[in-house]
C-alpha cells in the first residue's frame, strides 16, 4: 500500500518486510506498505530509514516499490520506516508550486508543461510555447498571490463518469483509477506525486532563469525554503558588492556598469601608453647590432610578436623575455642567419624550455634567471 498517496504528511509507518535481496546497489527491500515515495513524475525519491537501515533510493519496478538500503532486514520481520521529512516537505512545496505555475500558464496561454524536473536545488519546467520575460513576471506575481490566498489543494479520485466531465492536464494516457490534484481556479492535473495541503505551504515562488528551449521556454524556479535560502545568499552577495563599491544595495547595478566603463577607459589609455612606451624603447635601440637581448615586463603575447618584428630589423639575433610566475619566462627568439629552432633545442637542454616555431622565429617558455637565459642565448648564437 502506498501510504503517501492518501496522506503525504505521514512521516512514520510500521510494516512487514516481504522480501530482501542483495544487488549491486545495496539491499532491495519490499514492504507490505510504505510512506516512501519512489522517484517518478519529476519528483526525486524519498530518503530515510527502515529500522537501522538507511534508505538510499526508492524506485518502482513492475508495480512494486523497491527500497534500496545499506543493510539487510530479514523477510517476514516487522520494520519501522521513517522518511527524511525535511527533504520530502521541500519536494512537496516545490511540486505543488510547479502545479500552480504550470496551471496558471495553461489557463492563461494554453501552453502545456512538456517537461518537468526537480532536484534538491531547483525545479525545471519546459513550457510548450514561447513566453516573454514580462509574461513570466506576471505569472510569477499571480502565483505568489495565489499562495497568499491559502487555497486548499484537493486530491480527487474521480469515477469514470466524473472523469469524462473533468478537464485536466495530463502528460500521458492513464488507464484505470486516476488521481487528480486540484488547486481550485488554478489547476487540475493528473499526478501521483506528493503535494502540500494548501497553497500557503508553498511559501513562495521565485523564477530564476528563462531560456528558449525547443518550441517554447525552459524556466527554472524555486519554492519555499529554497527561495528563502536563495534570497539570503544573493542578499549577502549584493550587500558585499554594495560595501566594496560604496553604493546603495539597490544601486549596485549602476555602480558595476560605471566601474566596467571606467575599466574599459583605463584599459584603452593603458594600451595607448604602452604603445608609446614600446615605440620609445624601440627608437632607443641602435640599428645594425649583432645581438639584441631584451627583458620586458609590460608585454603581452600580442605585443611580443610586434616587438620581435621591429627588433629583427635592427639586429641579426634577437631575443625578448617576459617574466611570468615561478621564474618562468615567456620568450620569443629569432636569428637571421640560422634556423631559429636551434634556440628551442638549446633552451630545452639547458633551461627546461618548451615551445617551437619556424626557422624565422620561435616562441615558448624557459626557466632560470635573466643572466642564465642571456648566456644560453649568446652561446647558441656563437655556436650556429
Ligand atoms: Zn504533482
Amino acid at each position: 500500500m502506498r501510504l503517501y498517496e492518501r496522506n503525504p504528511y505521514q512521516k512514520k509507518f510500521h510494516g512487514t518486510v516481504l522480501s530482501c535481496e542483495k544487488d549491486q546497489k545495496g539491499y532491495k527491500i519490499v514492504m507490505d506498505q510504505t510512506c516512501f515515495y519512489p522517484e517518478g513524475g519529476g519528483q526525486p525519491a524519498d530518503h530515510g530509514t527502515l529500522n537501522e537501515a538507511k534508505v538510499l533510493d526508492v524506485q518502482e519496478e513492475n508495480g512494486q516499490i523497491i527500497h534500496w538500503t545499506d543493510s539487510p532486514l530479514p523477510a517476514g520481520s516487522q520494520a519501522e520506516g521513517q522518511i527524511d521529512w525535511e527533504r520530502r516537505f521541500y519536494f512537496m512545496q516545490n511540486h505543488t508550486g510547479e502545479h500552480l505555475v504550470s496551471g496558471l500558464i495553461h489557463k492563461k496561454y494554453g501552453y502545456e508543461n512538456v517537461g518537468f524536473h526537480m532536484n534538491e536545488e531547483m525545479i525545471t519546467i519546459d513550457v510548450g510555447g514561447v513566453l516573454s520575460q514580462g509574461q513570466l513576471d506576471e505569472i510569477e506575481k499571480e502565483a505568489n498571490e495565489k499562495i497568499a490566498q491559502n487555497i486548499e489543494v484537493e486530491i480527487l479520485y474521480p469515477s469514470e463518469e466524473e472523469r469524462e466531465r473533468l478537464d485536466y492536464r495530463s502528460k500521458k494516457e492513464i488507464e484505470g483509477q486516476i488521481r487528480i490534484i486540484r488547486i481550485p481556479e488554478c489547476d487540475t492535473c493528473a499526478c501521483c506525486g506528493t503535494h502540500v495541503k494548501n497553497t500557503l505551504e508553498i511559501g513562495m515562488i521565485k523564477f530564476l532563469t528563462m531560456q528558449h528551449y525547443k518550441a517554447g521556454v525552459r524556466v527554472t524556479m524555486i519554492c519555499g525554503k529554497g527561495a528563502f535560502q536563495d534570497y539570503k545568499k544573493k542578499h549577502k552577495s549584493v550587500m558585499e558588492i554594495s560595501r566594496l563599491l560604496s553604493a546603495k544595495p539597490e544601486e549596485v547595478e549602476i555602480a558595476v556598469k560605471r566601474l566596467k566603463e571606467e575599466n574599459q577607459n583605463l584599459k584603452q589609455k593603458a594600451g595607448k601608453l604602452k604603445q608609446l612606451f614600446l615605440e620609445a624603447k624601440l627608437e632607443g635601440i641602435q640599428e645594425g647590432q649583432k645581438t639584441i637581448f631584451l627583458y620586458e615586463e609590460n608585454l603581452e603575447a600580442g605585443d611580443l610578436r610586434h616587438m620581435m618584428n621591429a627588433l629583427t630589423e635592427k639586429g641579426e639575433y634577437v631575443m625578448v623575455i617576459v617574466p611570468g610566475k615561478d621564474s618562468v619566462f615567456s620568450y620569443a627568439a629569432a636569428g637571421k642567419k640560422m634556423d631559429s629552432r636551434e634556440f628551442c633545442k638549446a633552451f630545452a637542454r639547458e633551461l627546461d624550455g618548451k615551445g617551437g616555431g619556424s626557422a624565422q622565429m620561435v616562441q615558448g617558455t624557459v626557466k632560470g634567471t635573466q643572466e642564465e637565459i642571456k648566456k644560453v642565448f649568446l652561446k647558441t648564437v656563437e655556436e650556429n
